[in-house]
């Protein structure tokens, strides 16, 4: 119906409903300015308050004009979000099912979802003075930590946000202010957080074959072409990545770069600093609230010409987007696990096609969708077979342990070529990729394995905190020495984790220099900053680690790299294990060797035959890729198909499994031909205390599978056991957990 005289407008909310809500605009509210694009506060419940945002507004309403609520005011004075940018979102929100108020809300940072006005704030700096510059700093060594403040400032070529120095130091406000105090280090009022700039300006010829790859990627730049950067770990790819991003920034428009992990790749940001002469905005979850809500404003209005960030700042708008670059495009870190499941890669594909911008996607293990996108003409592939600087590849070599003796979790020949290594004053590197000491507590006499009650999976034994944790849900245990069942006191730890395999090496070789890393040793800030310094100094000579490992640096004296376990990956029941171990494997052992000392691989494995192996002894990534896809195609898995995961979790297994089995229903009385499989037990069963199911639907066109789905959705929402069980879908699942 008509409100005479009075503007309605369609409200989204950040709630997981399918639909908006309609308020009234109070007559002080001047509605000669749209309002669509705004956000606004509204009265929500009985007495709630809530941040919406403005899609629509009319004279028109379904609600009785009584009813009607009106707005209680409107946050922003010009659109947060344009059309193009909603209609973008409301595509994205059709394609993953997911309600648009809830996609909308989490594609906006914190402090936008919460109301805060956009407001560009200065924040306070430190920087090194003159005095400072010319002073020598060991002057300063009987108070260490000014020292070590100032040699930091000094090494800086930007001036020091308050989180980039939390990340650094503890308690280093007292220090601060001492040399503040001797005029050493100055304080200055700046645009907020995190603006990087160029003061270096180091420049670099590409290679032949660099050259040959960017000249193509260049003609592309102007077609909005979208490209598969493959090129071997250490080939230049970052390069390549600045080239495009000084050609794009050349042409009065901005990059938006993801990178999996932040926190791994300070070096690759600061080569970035180093080489583009623009202001960086970083957007990633490390930063402040506000800090993220400045990042997201300069990239909107243009400011800052280049965003780095890990997977929700495919979401930051641009005022002219000229390029989209998804590093390391492989990694399952792109894909959302909780809430709206996206792929932050694959939203970035979009908005490169809206945004008529070209995009590149790199790796050096292509993901077979992006191989398989290569065979359909939808990307571009350009090839780096060199690593620069001539380093060579390594050689590969398999150690089969079949039979063999092992001290702790390692061979005789293993041991014995890092004996060699080590004389030779070179580094090793060792995968491993579980940590904690032991992932399995069992009783010798019974063979009773000590579980997580709320996750039905076994508990790691972490031993320097002597605790068992739980990997899925997080609870600890006292270590116990008892067995549950037979009340023996012979508990043994099973497995080796990156604590035992530690502990192994220290025993034997305990005049080397051994480092972990892993979630437990890198959780302080700034520690994996400290590990690559002392890996890279030579301090190190032995290093073990889980995948961690695989990101980001190039250690060049490490020339030894030995796969603990090739076999977890193997026998897997996850289609996609094979090519995460493949991806893996390849990237950790793309970490070794340079020109002057080309590196080893050894992988231990009880499956010396298997595929897998045998092609990675050939280092060829791509040929086990293209067996695996052959494979896929042959039992019709994606690529080659397109699945929806619907999960149901509940306390109890009666209520999930119902409810799928009506959904299963609901979802075959619908005309199609989407395939259904289950519902089945999710492979890890019961998590947090909570039994989980799945079902299975699947397709070979992917409209066929969004426009049945879509139709399903209401009858899925009119389950009545649906309100008793916790249920998702999940467009594109990345895993079956
Ligand atoms: P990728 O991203 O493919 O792993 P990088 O871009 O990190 O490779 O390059 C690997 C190493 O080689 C880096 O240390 C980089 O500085 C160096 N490098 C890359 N291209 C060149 C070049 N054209 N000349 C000299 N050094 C280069
Ligand atoms: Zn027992
Ligand atoms: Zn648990």
């Amino acid at each position: 119906m008509t409100v005479a005289n009075r503007t309605i407008v369609q409200v989204l909310l950040p709630v997981p409903l399918h639909r908006h809500f309609d308020y009234l605009v109070p007559t002080p509210v001047d509605t000669s300015l749209p309002l669509v694009g705004k956000r606004v506060l509204v009265p929500f419940g009985k007495s709630g308050k809530k941040v919406g945002l403005v899609i629509s507004q009319s004279d028109q309403t379904e609600i009785e004009p009584g009813k009607l609520k009106p707005i209680i005011e409107v946050i922003d004075d010009t659109p947060i979000l344009n059309r193009d940018q909603l209609s973008l979102r409301k595509w994205i929100s059709h394609y993953y099912l997911a309600p648009f108020g809830e996609l909308i809300f989490s594609s906006l940072p914190p402090a936008i979802r919460q109301g805060d006005r956009l407001v560009l704030k200065q924040e306070i700096f430190w920087q090194v003075t003159n005095s400072g510059k010319n002073l020598d700093t060991t002057s300063l060594n009987k108070a260490k930590k000014q020292q070590a403040i100032l040699d930091f400032l000094l090494r800086q070529d930007s001036p020091c946000s308050k989180s980039h120095l939390d990340e650094k130091f503890q308690n280093w406000r007292n220090p601060m202010n001492e040399l503040v105090r001797k005029e050493l280090v100055e304080v200055i009022k700046q645009d907020a957080a995190f603006n990087l700039i160029q003061t270096d300006h180091i420049d670099i010829n590409l290679s032949p074959e660099q050259l040959a790859a960017f000249n193509q990627i260049q003609a592309g730049l102007e077609s909005n072409k979208r490209f598969l950067l493959d090129g071997v770990t250490g080939s230049g790819k970052t390069e390549i990545y600045i080239k495009a991003i000084q050609y794009t920034i050349h042409q009065g428009k901005q990059a938006l770069v993801l990178v999996p992990e932040i926190g791994l790749t300070p070096h690759f940001i600061s080569r970035f600093r180093q080489r583009i002469n623009a202001k960086i905005a970083l957007m990633h979850s490390g930063l402040t609230d506000n800090e993220r809500l400045q990042s997201w404003i300069q990239a909107k209005n243009g400011m800052a010409k280049v965003i780095i960030g890990t997977r929700s700042a495919v979401w930051t708008p641009m005022k002219t987007p000229g390029l989209f670059i998804v590093d390391e495009e492989h990694d399952p870190s792109y894909k959302q696990q909780e809430g709206i499941r996206y792929s932050a890669k694959d939203v970035a594909i979009l908005r490169a096609s809206e945004e008529n911008a070209p995009l590149i996607l790199g790796s050096a293990t292509p993901s077979l969708e992006s191989l398989h996108n290569v065979e359909k003409n939808k990307l571009t592939r350009i090839t780096l077979n060199n690593r620069a600087e001539d380093a060579q590849q390594p050689t590969f070599k398999i150690i089969d342990i079949r039979g063999k003796k092992v001290h702790g979790a390692l061979s005789h020949d293993l041991l014995q070529s890092m004996e060699k290594v080590l004389a030779d004053k070179k580094q090793v590197l060792l995968f491993q990729n579980r940590r904690g000491y032991s992932p399995v507590q069992m009783c010798h006499d019974c063979g009773w394995i000590y579980n997580c009650e709320r996750c039905d999976t076994p508990l790691t034994y972490h031993k320097r905190i002597n605790r068992l944790l739980c990997h899925h849900c997080g609870v600890q245990h006292r270590q116990e020495n008892t067995c549950h069942e037979c009340h023996s006191n012979e508990i043994i730890p099973v497995g080796h984790g990156t604590e035992r395999l530690y502990e192994t090496l220290s025993e034997y070789f305990p005049d080397s220099n051994i480092l972990r890393i892993d979630r437990d040793t890198t959780r302080r800030k700034g520690a994996m900053d400290e590990y690559n310094e002392q890996i890279l100094s030579g301090e190190v000579d032995i290093l073990v680690g889980t995948q961690m490992l695989a990101k980001g640096h190039h250690f060049p004296d490490v020339t030894l790299v030995g796969i603990i376990d090739a076999d977890m990956g193997l026998y897997s029941n996850d289609f996609r294990a094979g090519e995460r171990m493949a991806q893996l494997i390849t990237q950790v052992s793309g970490r070794a060797g340079r020109a002057s000392h080309p590196g080893t691989v050894v992988i231990q494995t009880h499956y010396p035959d298997h595929p897998l192996i045998k092609t990675l002894l050939e280092n060829d990534y791509h040929h086990f890729a293209n067996l695996q896809l052959a494979e896929r195609k042959l039992i019709n898995l994606p690529p080659f198909q397109y699945q929806i995961l619907l999960r149901a979790e509940g306390y109890d297994t009666g209520q999930p499994l119902n409810f799928l089995k009506q959904a299963e229903k609901a979802l075959r009385s619908a005309s199609g031909k989407l395939e259904l499989f289950g519902p089945y037990p999710s492979p890890i069963e019961k998590r947090r205390g909570r039994y989980r199911y799945q079902l299975l639907i699947q397709s070979t066109q992917r409209s066929d599978l969004q426009s049945h789905m879509h139709e399903c959705l209401k009858n899925l929402e009119q389950i009545k056991i649906g309100n008793k069980v916790r249920w998702s879908l999940d467009v594109d699942p990345m895993d079956l957990f």
